[in-house]
């Protein structure tokens, strides 16, 4: 869900300014729901425009784009992000990497990137690698047009699938992003029955105790799948497709 509520700090106050945004050529300004406040007084410095993303973090806090957050990473990394709209509707975080919208009750906001605190060095990022879509491999290249006099790369990345491979396939697959991929594979695990349960894990479900739809054997079987690592999951996943 996107809000169309906005903040910006005023330009002679510094003071945020919350409501509507109206342009006009380069300048920004920002109309508050209530109240009628002289037009001048209501410029704000473009820079520090932002959005409200409609989410609330973790302790219930609205969360706004150029907001830093805390983000309980997908593989128990803890990650610091910015938070700004991306393609494809994901909210898109730093280092070319995403985090998807349901995953907003994991943020904690901590500050924002024009109040700061900036983040401390200690932060551990986190690169969310390209994968090959058909088997998970990380071993995948790109084909690059390169300027042979400077070495420069200068185009890459097309949608072709022709122009990636992977050495694992020995083939050309379109590639995809592990948080994607991950992403995918806990929907579809949340999705698998009792029998793909026990012929995934090894577990029999006559072996454990029929009370509240056997729930006994579901437990134990999540806790299997929670141990997995990210890899093993991705790749649990794209074997039994
Ligand atoms: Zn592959």
């Amino acid at each position: 869900m996107r809000s169309t509520e906005f903040r910006g700090k005023q330009i002679t106050t510094g003071e945020w300014l919350y409501g509507s945004l109206i342009r006009q050529g380069e300048r920004y300004f920002i109309f508050p729901f209530e109240g009628k406040p002289k037009a001048k007084d209501t410029e704000v410095d473009p820079q520090t425009v932002g959005q409200l993303t409609g989410e609330i973090d973790k302790h219930g806090k609205r969360v706004w784009e150029g907001d830093w957050v805390l983000a309980e990473g997908i593989n128990g990394i803890t990650l610091t992000l910015v938070i700004g709209w991306g393609k494809r509707g994901f909210i898109q975080i730093e280092e070319d990497g995403y985090i998807y919208a349901d995953w907003f009750y994991k943020l904690e906001v901590f500050g924002n990137i024009h109040d700061g605190p900036q983040p401390a060095q200690s932060v551990v990022g986190y690169n969310n690698p390209w994968r090959c879509e058909k088997c998970g491999s990380t071993d995948v290249q790109e084909r690059v047009w390169r300027n042979v006099n400077t070495a420069e790369i200068v185009d890459g990345g097309n949608c072709d699938r022709a122009d990636y491979y992977c050495n694992n396939c020995e083939g050309h697959n379109r590639l995809e992003r592990e948080s994607e991929l991950l992403r995918r594979a806990i929907g579809w695990w949340g999705e698998t029955d009792f029998r793909e349960m026990e012929r995934i894990t090894g577990y029999r479900q006559p072996d454990f105790d029929p009370d509240e739809g056997y729930q006994a054997f579901v437990d134990t079987c999540n806790d299997w799948w929670n141990g997995e690592t990210t890899d093993d999951k991705i790749t649990i996943y794209l074997n039994n497709q």
